[in-house]
């Protein structure tokens, strides 16, 4: 998709003149090229007529940067596409809020309710899992499974076989147990459609969820849209999760979702695991739906704004993969400095959203500061390391001696370099374009 789209601006900037016959065959491509990644035909369309009216012919023929405009309108309405104006409901700490999850079955729903409540508990929160998916053999098995892994509070039956009182007993009874975040999972499946969604329609009648979650695999295509809207018909969906991101899909199907249920897209997910689940960024989604690769706009950032001699061996080092405890700690002051790097590595997918939430710098700062004050207690070997293991309890007792600092936070710390790390290791293998050989997209 990448390719095409790159190409097809190629084209365009190639040409010497540039006319709407010039304009169209370009985006005719573009279409193509999002249609391949699930984005729905209506979608592109609109978005085709919105971009036309967004470019001005007169301003591409003087010389601007043709593919950077265009490239930049496209980028803006894709963005444009998954906000859908509101924010979701967000549940607050310490009152109890119900969170209903629905979704065809396979999508994701009782992973992904384990991944939300686990999330939440690692912030202080005090969630429970109720499974009401009493279709599916083995489904009060998989959710137990997960729940005990996590040390989560569970409820399901295996002899009854109504989804509905079992959510009503389960949820009555967390709310008893001052539980803040009361998880419902439900059934994908029934024999019929129809039977399914009244199935959900009555769990939600009787269990009055705060908010309703839709969930969708990233890899199913152009059926997003009917699917998300056939369950905003039943429940009022107020957000969404998209999940197996890790695979090939680029999940063009979310801005269905999206459209098709007025909601946010609010986290995504990255594989079986637990802690592969993270808060939904637009921007990296975005890119990674234009093939642009999270890292292209970093690129691109960093020729701008960082003169050649100084661009760091950084660049260097991470295309070798090793994201070292080190190369955080210098990033954390690059950060702090808030110099033209600092800004640089603020816009990057981890270090943004999770690390620096928009509005909360002062604390973000605080904690990166925190973070550093531990580091200054490492020894070389452990800063220049990419080994995980070699972080042992006994170095961690010493760390937090020598920093006057809890354990628990030096193992916080080394938890959100894990997370970097992970992030980053994908800079693996980068090609480093000099300045000037800067590819299209
Ligand atoms: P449900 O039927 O909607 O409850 O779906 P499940 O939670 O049982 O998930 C169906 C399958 O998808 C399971 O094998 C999960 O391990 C897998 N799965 C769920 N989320 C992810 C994800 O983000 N990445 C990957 N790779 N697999 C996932
Ligand atoms: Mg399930």
């Amino acid at each position: 998709l990448g390719g095409s789209i790159s190409r097809a601006l190629q084209q365009m900037s190639n040409a010497t003149v540039i006319d709407e016959k010039v304009l169209n065959e370009c985006l005719n491509e573009i279409t193509r090229a999002l249609l391949q990644s699930d984005v729905q035909f209506k979608l592109v369309r609109d978005m085709q007529t919105n971009i036309k009216k967004i470019v001005n012919l007169d301003d591409l023929a003087a010389g601007h940067n043709k593919r950077r405009i265009i490239q930049q309108a496209i980028f803006n309405e894709l963005c444009k596409i998954l906000d859908p104006g509101k924010p979701s409901f967000t549940p607050k700490k310490g009152k109890a809020s119900v969170i209903m999850f629905v979704g065809l079955q396979g999508s994701g729903k009782t992973t992904t309710c384990t991944k939300y409540a686990f999330y939440h508990q690692k912030k202080g929160w005090k969630p429970a899992l109720v499974c009401a998916d009493t279709f599916r053999a083995g489904a009060f098995d998989q959710l137990k499974q997960n729940a005990t892994k996590a040390k989560i509070p569970f409820y399901g039956s295996y002899m009854e076989s109504d989804p509905v009182r079992i959510a009503a007993e389960g949820v009555e009874r967390f709310k008893k147990e001052n539980c803040d975040l009361i998880i419902v999972d439900t059934s994908g499946r029934h024999k019929q459609e129809a039977s399914l969604f009244e199935e959900m329609r009555q769990v939600a009648e009787a269990t009055k969820p705060d908010l309703v979650i839709f969930v969708m695999d990233s890899s199913i295509g152009q059926a997003a849209f009917d699917q998300a809207q056939a369950f905003k018909q039943s429940v009022s969906v107020g957000a969404v999760i998209v999940t197996k991101m890790d695979g090939h899909a680029k999940g063009g199907g979310a801005l269905s979702a999206v459209a098709a249920t007025k909601s946010p897209v609010i986290f995504i997910g990255t594989g079986e695991h637990m802690d592969e689940f993270e808060v939904f960024d637009v921007k990296p989604f975005v890119s990674r739906l234009l093939g642009m690769g999270d890292w292209s706009g970093f690129m691109d950032k960093i020729h701008e704004v960082v003169p050649m001699d100084q661009q760091p061996e950084l660049l260097q080092k991470l295309s070798e993969g090793n994201f070292t405890l080190r190369i955080m700690y210098e990033q954390f002051q690059n950060i702090l400095k808030m110099g033209p790097i600092g800004q640089v590595f603020s816009m990057l997918p981890g270090f943004s959203a999770e690390l620096m939430p928009k509005g909360r710098e002062k604390e973000s700062q605080a904690k990166i500061k925190r973070y550093m004050t531990m580091m200054d207690s490492m020894t070389n070997e452990e800063l220049d390391s990419s080994n995980p293991k070699l972080m042992n309890e006994s170095r961690m007792m010493r760390i937090a001696r020598g920093s006057g600092r809890a354990v628990r936070e030096v193992m916080e710390m080394l938890e959100e370099y894990k997370r970097l790390a992970k992030i980053w290791s994908k800079m693996k293998g980068l090609k480093i374009p000099k300045k000037g050989e800067m590819s299209a997209l």
